[in-house]
Order: structure tokens, then sequence, then C-alpha cells
């Protein structure tokens, strides 16, 4: 087990729209500190909401800690502070692979099906992360012939990702949450082992809820209401008891 407090921050290594990561003086581990950004649209609506970074920091590292102990293997290692967290040293692979529940978001408008749809056979879709071409939605071949990743590591993803659908379906539906869809980013540690990397968030998430269908993600951000969205991922930290009632 590592020791949180022998680890010292060093460089920043990159900035990304809602994350910064830097370097450690171990080189197996990195710091992994959360802004204060909300984003929508690819990036194209980008505000600072104060605060956010705390909260969702304390929602993954809830769901990390959740997966580690299920025995999925993730990045986190432990959280170090309010935006900060520890974390293995990984090659981000360029891919942002979705899980649906639910019809919602760019599959209801790309295929022209009403949100709220029940999907039986969860859908896996594979974004390529490339900001010039506005992560455009690619296929397994497409992915393997770009040179990202290979089908034997394709297959090896499919498998943790629909593992992790099962658990987190059933975890939020016990605090009366419907997982719809969600985004999850992989990367390879130092022995090519891939983990769960990144982040699960109600920025990577949609969270419906159970009786009342309230959106209880950042819907309502990427539509353009009012609604305070802190006031939301409050209500998260609550159902997962992180924050008392
Ligand atoms: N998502 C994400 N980052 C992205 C795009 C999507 O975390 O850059 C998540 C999003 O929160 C939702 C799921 O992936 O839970 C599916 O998103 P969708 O393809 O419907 O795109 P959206 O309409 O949300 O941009």
């Amino acid at each position: 087990m590592i020791m949180s407090t022998s680890i010292i921050k060093k460089n920043l290594l990159l900035e990304g729209k809602t994350k910064k990561i830097y370097a450690t003086n171990n080189p197996f581990y990195v710091i992994v500190h959360y802004k204060d950004n909300i984003t929508a649209s690819n990036g194209l609506k980008n505000n600072f909401l104060q605060d956010k970074g705390i909260f969702n920091n304390e929602i993954t590292t809830f769901i990390f800690n959740f997966l580690n102990s299920c025995g999925i293997r993730t990045h986190f290692v432990q959280k170090k502070n309010n935006r900060e967290q520890l974390c293995h040293k990984v090659n981000m692979i360029p891919l942002e692979f979705v899980v649906r529940n639910i019809v919602a978001g760019s599959m209801s408008k790309r295929l022209g099906i009403k949100e709220g749809k029940y999907i039986s056979n969860a859908i896996f879709e594979i974004f390529y992360k490339n900001d010039k071409l506005k992560d455009p939605l690619i296929n397994d071949h497409h992915a393997v012939f770009l040179n990202i990743i290979s089908y034997e590591e394709l297959n090896i993803i499919y498998h943790i990702i629909s593992n992790i659908n099962k658990i987190l379906k059933k975890f939020f539906l016990d605090k009366n949450i419907i997982l719809v869809d969600f985004k999850m980013e992989f990367g390879k540690n130092d022995q090519n082992k891939i983990l769960l990397s990144d982040e699960i968030s109600p920025d990577t998430c949609r969270f419906w809820d159970k009786k009342t269908k309230k959106k209880l993600d950042k819907d309502p951000f990427r539509i353009g209401l009012k609604e305070n969205i802190l006031d939301i991922y409050m209500e998260i930290l609550k159902r997962l008891n992180v924050i008392k009632n």
C-alpha cells in the first residue's frame, strides 16, 4: 500500500477542460486535480462554476473506491484533499466508451428515437477523442485501423464495461437513481494492464430519479437551464450517503 504522505506533487504534466494532471516524485503515480469548470458540446460551452471540482472529486472518489472494492481495476488510489486524488500513472487510450441503458442525448438525436426508451441490450459506443474532429462516433474496426487499440484489448474493455454497468446500475437503483448512460475512459499502466481511468460523476453520466425522472446530472447545464447544478450534485452526494441529510 502506497503511503500518500510520501508522495510529493511535482510539475504540471497536462491540463484538460476539467482536470489537471501533475507528476509526483514517484514515476508510477500522478496527482489528478479537479478544476471548477463545467463543459458541454465538446467544450463549446465552458463555464466556471465555483467548487464544482470539489463535488466531482468527492463523487468520483466514492464511485472508484466502490468499483475497486468490487474487483474492477482502476487508476484511483486515494483522495489526497478536497480537489485532488492520487492515481496510478497511465497512458490514456484516446477513446471514450459510452454505455447506454436508456435512449438519451446524442443517440436520441442521431436515430430519431424519443428520450426514455428502455434498451434491453445495453449498447456500447466508441467515440474517438479528437477535438479537431469533435470526438466522432466510430466502431471497433475504425479504432483498430487508427492503431489506437487491438481487437483483444477491445474485448477486454467490453468485458470490463459490461461488468461496471451491471454493478453501477444496481448500485444506483438502490439509491432510487436510474443509470441512463455513462462514459468511461481507460489507460494502460507500466505493465500494459488496462485500468479504468478519468472520472465517473454527474459530468459523465446521465442519472434520472427513479420516480420523478428528474435529471440529476449536468443535462440542465447542457440545455442552458438556470437550475443550480451544484444543488443537483449535492443531491447525488446525499443519495450516496457521503453527505448526510
Ligand atoms: N459524455 C461525456 N463526455 C463527453 C460526451 C459524453 O462524459 O465528451 C457522457 C454524457 O454525460 C452521457 C454519455 O456520455 O452520460 C452519452 O453522451 P451523448 O453521446 O449522449 O452525448 P451528449 O449529448 O451528452 O453530448
